[in-house]
């Protein structure tokens, strides 16, 4: 049976029944539009999960890069030693065949100044190893921090994951729903709600809230709120949704 759609306009027998399928349709699309949203938001929760495992894996790396550091000065220092104590040596054999005292006192000044050196690379070598035991403490405990990181980021992308497919399950469910509730609705009332939707207005069907329209607030006049209670079908002036009661609209409510 086809309804005329005038706004206001009081229509043959069946609005009531018409305006029950509709609003049972907006609702579904409601919660597909909801569905939908929550499943498009799981990819950037996704990466978010990720990033918290980026930071954590940066801290750890730079962690290893420090201790690196330390022990290359280790290195650098054992090198630097040996070739001091390898010239203290020299310095000492040759201080032994030298003829003058001027030559003696010169060559005791250049060994002093390496036995310093040597003292100062000791001294580092000390500070390296406080260093050392330091880093690797903190390597330790970045080590465990991305552990937990890695571990609460599986955990997190497994529930998203599940959620996603869960989500996806509902979806699948609601399209069937839909595609079992539609064929009943009169042709024209759909149009009017595809239409509706299209323009930016996903809640199409609305209720009547405190003698107003619950999609854009415009008041509705007692009479037509009457009439809305009554099961009449109802198009706000001004934003054309469809204004139904504020009880979900019944079968048995219509009076014809
Ligand atoms: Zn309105």
């Amino acid at each position: 049976m086809e309804h005329p759609l005038k706004t206001g306009e009081e229509s043959p027998g069946g609005n009531a029944g018409g305006l029950r399928l509709l609003f049972a349709l907006q609702m579904l699309d409601s919660e597909m539009d909801r569905t939908r949203s929550d499943l498009e938001r799981i990819p950037g929760e996704m990466a978010i999960a990720d990033k918290e495992l980026v930071s954590a894996r940066e801290e750890y790396a730079g962690a290893e890069k420090k201790l690196a550091e330390i022990r290359e000065g280790q290195v650098a220092c054992e090198k630097e030693r040996s070739e001091a104590t390898a010239r203290m040596a020299d310095y000492r054999t040759r201080q032994s065949s030298l003829k003058t005292n001027e030559e003696y006192r010169a060559m005791t000044a250049q060994i002093e100044f390496v036995r310093q050196a040597i003292d100062a690379i000791d001294v580092r070598v000390i500070e390296l190893m406080y260093a050392e035991d330091e880093e690797k403490a903190g390597l330790e405990a970045a080590k465990r921090k991305l552990d937990r990181s890695m571990e609460r980021v599986q955990r997190k992308k497994q529930l998203l994951e599940q959620r996603a497919e869960d989500l996806e399950r509902a979806l699948r469910d609601i399209e069937s729903r839909r595609a079992a509730l539609v064929p009943d609705i009169n042709i024209r009332l759909l149009r009017k709600y595809e239409q509706l939707r299209a323009s930016g207005k996903p809640n199409a069907v609305v209720q009547l809230t405190r003698c107003a329209c619950g999609g854009c607030l415009t008041h509705v006049p007692p009479q037509h709120a009457v009439e809305i209670e009554a099961g009449t079908m109802y198009n706000c002036p001004i934003c054309g949704r469809f204004v139904v009661s504020g009880g979900e609209p019944q079968n048995g409510t219509q009076v014809v």
